[in-house]
């Protein structure tokens, strides 16, 4: 028997808690720090988004774990000046609120698999960043690291998926 299943979070405490939730992900929304809406909680792995490898979910769960234990040495909550959003061809990405104080990693996925394309980070129309991709496949993510200074000035990124010629 072969199943081919898709895997939705388990966010029972997630909403509980009055955590504010990602519609697509179905996940909390969280910042670069991997801290939701509810300063101190904290999200990452399956409950945040459906991961196809759990080497990313031991990824994230290291940040979280660095970033709440600086939580709890007072390290205040950071406030999410710049929001992040998806463009044509992106289905999510992740963090959704950034500081621009730090250099971040953008998790996303595509709504279809393509080759040769452009992932463009937008500022206003204007590409703050671009990477070539040869191909992208919804059912693989997607990390971008961008540096604090790419962020500087932004006030909201979207993220697009764009032909690469
Ligand atoms: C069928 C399948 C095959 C996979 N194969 C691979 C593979 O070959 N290689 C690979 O790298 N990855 C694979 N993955 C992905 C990998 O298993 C997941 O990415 C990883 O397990 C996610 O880890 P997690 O800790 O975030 O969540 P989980 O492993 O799901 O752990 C969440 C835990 O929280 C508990 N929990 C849930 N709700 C509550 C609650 N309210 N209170 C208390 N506890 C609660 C659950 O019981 C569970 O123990 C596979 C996933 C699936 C479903």
């Amino acid at each position: 028997m072969l199943l081919s299943v898709g895997l939705i979070p388990e966010n029972e405490l997630t909403r509980n808690a009055g955590i504010a939730i990602d519609e697509v992900t179905g996940g909390a929304i969280i910042d670069e720090r991997m801290q939701t809406s509810v300063p101190g909680i904290f999200a990452c792995g399956n409950v945040l988004h459906v991961h196809d490898v759990v080497d990313y979910v031991s990824m994230e769960g290291d940040k979280a774990g660095k970033d709440a234990a600086e939580y709890s040495l007072g390290k205040a909550k950071m406030e999410g000046a710049i929001r992040v959003k998806v463009g044509p061809g992106v289905r999510y990405v992740l963090p959704q609120l950034l500081s621009g104080e730090e250099d971040v990693l953008l998790s996303m996925r595509v709504m279809a698999p393509a080759r040769n394309v452009k992932i463009a980070l937008l500022e206003g129309g204007q590409a703050v960043k671009t990477v070539m991709k040869p191909r992208v496949n919804p059912a693989e993510m997607i990390q971008i690291k961008v540096k604090k200074s790419e962020l500087s000035g932004c006030k909201e990124i979207t993220v697009t998926l764009q032909n690469g010629k």
